[in-house]
């Protein structure tokens, strides 16, 4: 039979072999993690640190927006929006996209077919699916938006495929 210390010391052993593990985790993840994408190299005027990314955005948006996530199809209320209004960047509010150039592409996810300035973001090459696609990201805090693909409407022929949590939406006063 065991003692009642001897318990708490088997419980507190479990435990700190528990964050042992956890911190093993994550430090062979950040190990064998991917090398760091063509965006992240990019130096960005509106920088937090990573501890700041994570305090600043839900879970879900870090994973999209900080480590060049998607979002599950047709999960965002903004691929169904038609309000007149603005699309800001969910990670520093730089304004990105209008009502104006957004269309339904059937995909499930937001769709654009022009930015709405070609400053407000920016683009890089991403290979995570084995073929070059072009990576779309806001140029002012280099948070991952989501694509660019050549399948669009006219007049660009453009589809900016982007994640809705990376998005906030200001609808216009008088809409
Ligand atoms: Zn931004």
């Amino acid at each position: 039979m065991i003692s009642r210390r001897s318990f708490i010391g088997f419980l507190g052993g479990f435990s700190a072999l528990a964050v042992s593990k956890a911190a093993f985790a994550y430090d062979i993840g950040e190990l064998l993690g991917r090398k760091k994408s063509e965006r992240e190299m990019k130096d960005f005027p509106f920088k937090l640190t990573d501890a700041e990314w994570r305090e600043r955005l839900t879970p879900e948006q870090y994973r999209i927006m900080r480590a060049e996530g998607t979002e599950p199809t047709c999960s965002s209320p903004l691929d169904k929006e038609k309000r007149a209004g603005l699309y800001h960047c969910a990670g520093c509010g730089q304004k990105l996209f209008s009502n104006n150039n957004k269309f339904e592409s059937g995909t499930g996810w937001p769709s654009f077919w022009q930015p709405l300035t070609p400053e407000a973001i920016g683009t890089s090459t991403d290979y995570k699916i084995g073929v070059a696609r072009t990576e779309v990201h806001c140029s002012n805090c280099g948070s991952h938006l989501g694509h660019v693909f050549e399948d669009g409407p006219p007049p660009t022929g453009l589809r900016y495929c982007i994640n809705g949590v990376a998005l906030k939406f200001f609808p216009d006063q008088a809409s």
